[in-house]
């Protein structure tokens, strides 16, 4: 631990969007799902947060505020089980 992990790939979960997880295609994360989703990457893939913060999305031509993390699955943890 400590040191940045080498990153496979990335993954970003919005409060705006919700889709299904890039990484197993079996779980719903972003939108209404967004704690749900991030908790999934980080225990069900042991994905870790890069960043996490604010990005403006328009709605309906209204700018709003939104909530987003990025996270990285790490190189050694590539390989997705159950
Ligand atoms: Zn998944």
């Amino acid at each position: 631990m400590g040191a940045t992990p080498e990153i496979d790939r990335i993954v970003h979960v919005g409060t705006t969007l919700t889709k299904l997880c890039p990484l197993c295609s079996r779980q719903r994360i972003g939108g209404d799902r967004f704690e749900e989703g991030v908790n999934h990457l980080l225990t069900d893939h042991g994905c870790v947060i890069l960043h996490a913060g604010q990005e403006t999305v328009t709605e309906a031509n209204k700018p709003r505020q939104a909530t987003i993390v990025v996270v990285g699955l790490p190189r050694d943890r590539g390989r997705v089980s159950s």
